[in-house]
């Protein structure tokens, strides 16, 4: 089985150094396979930080400096801050708002969010809830708040027109059964990582090569990312640019 890459790629992601732990290696593969990509960073990251001293707005366009440099790398230009509070995020309409105008201005073929439905990692990991909080605000604005027309009036004031993606992908999601080979793109996805300087250092690039190498085990890449792929509606064109990528499914067992 093949995957094309998306036309346009839209990521939604709670905070400044999300996109790159989960997807960055397919972000990398996919604009070098001519993809473009925007990424939408919902909160401001201001609570990055538990230094009493830290100056929070300096800290804020630091992260907002870090998230361009990490994308730089990747490729991707266009990236966007919605400014919602880190660490108090909430699934509300407001939200679930401005992420439609972003999906109607950007008529993105692909979106790419957290699965809000990830309560917690192994034994080890409670997801932080503004992670689940984007997720679900997301996974609402792709259905059916960017596609029906009576769902936010005020949108169609601004010139908006519905507009529905066809393909919802979840990163560090319950269930991945979709694995993509990012063995090409590993040094690229440590290099805009290790761009997050505020908040990680060098001790993060073994950790998250360990992941990578787990996902990528049973198909025998070297490292792999997965994603829990929902196919919303069949492509209307396919892609000619013949710059598939290798797609074998994962094995039966769901990945923590
Ligand atoms: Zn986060």
């Amino acid at each position: 089985m093949t995957i094309l890459p998306p036309k346009h790629l839209l990521v939604i992601a709670a905070h400044p150094d999300d996109i790159e732990f989960g997807a960055a290696g397919t972000i990398a593969l996919w604009t070098a396979a001519g993809a473009r990509v925007t990424f939408c960073m919902v909160t401001d990251g201001g609570a990055g930080s538990n230094k009493p001293e830290t100056d929070l707005p300096g800290l804020i366009r630091q992260r907002q400096e870090e998230q361009c440099a990490a994308a730089a790398i990747l490729g991707v230009q266009d990236v966007r801050f919605l400014g919602y509070k880190d660490g108090v995020l909430q699934p509300t309409l407001e939200l679930r708002r401005d992420l439609t105008r972003v999906i109607r201005e950007i008529k993105p073929d692909r979106v790419m969010i957290q699965d809000p439905t990830m309560f917690f990692a192994g034994n080890y990991y409670i997801n932080h809830p503004d992670h689940r909080a984007a997720g679900e605000a997301a996974a609402y604005a792709v259905f059916p708040s960017a596609g029906t027309r009576p769902i936010f009036p005020e949108l169609l004031a601004e010139g908006l027109e519905p507009f529905d993606p066809s393909q919802m992908w979840l990163m560090f999601a319950v269930t991945s059964e979709t694995v993509i080979d990012i063995t090409p793109h590993i040094d690229q996805k440590i290099e805009a990582l290790l761009c997050h300087k505020s908040q990680l250092g060098p001790e993060v690039v073994d950790m998250v090569k360990g992941w990578d190498r787990e996902s990528g085990k049973a198909q025998g890449y070297a490292y792999a990312e997965s994603f829990h792929v929902m196919i919303l509606k069949e492509e209307e064109q396919p892609q000619t640019t013949g710059t598939g990528v290798s797609l074998k499914p994962a094995g039966d067992e769901p990945k923590a």
